[in-house]
């Protein structure tokens, strides 16, 4: 990899998974995400993901339900 491959995340949610536990809000250091009016067909409030991930993975590790993954995406390689 170059030393000025820039690495981002792209990040994928499993709406039906979640719990609406704002774990991964409150965990993201880029505030990336925020917890959205919209439910899921349980009935929780899902979370929306704006633009900025660094791909950490921090929500992927910490969501309890496994409804959150993180692929990383290095450009300039
Ligand atoms: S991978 Fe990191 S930066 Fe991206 S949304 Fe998850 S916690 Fe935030
Ligand atoms: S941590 Fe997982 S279950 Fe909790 S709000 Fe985020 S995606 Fe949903």
């Amino acid at each position: 990899m170059s030393p000025t491959a820039k690495v981002r995340g792209v990040v994928h949610l499993i709406s039906d998974l979640c719990k609406g536990c704002g774990i991964c809000v409150w965990i993201c250091p880029r505030n990336v995400l925020e917890m959205s009016d919209k439910v899921n067909r349980f009935g929780w409030r899902i979370p929306r993901v704006k633009n900025g991930c660094v791909g950490c993975k921090l929500c992927e590790t910490y969501c309890p339900d496994l409804a959150i993954w993180v692929e990383v995406v290095r450009n300039g390689t």
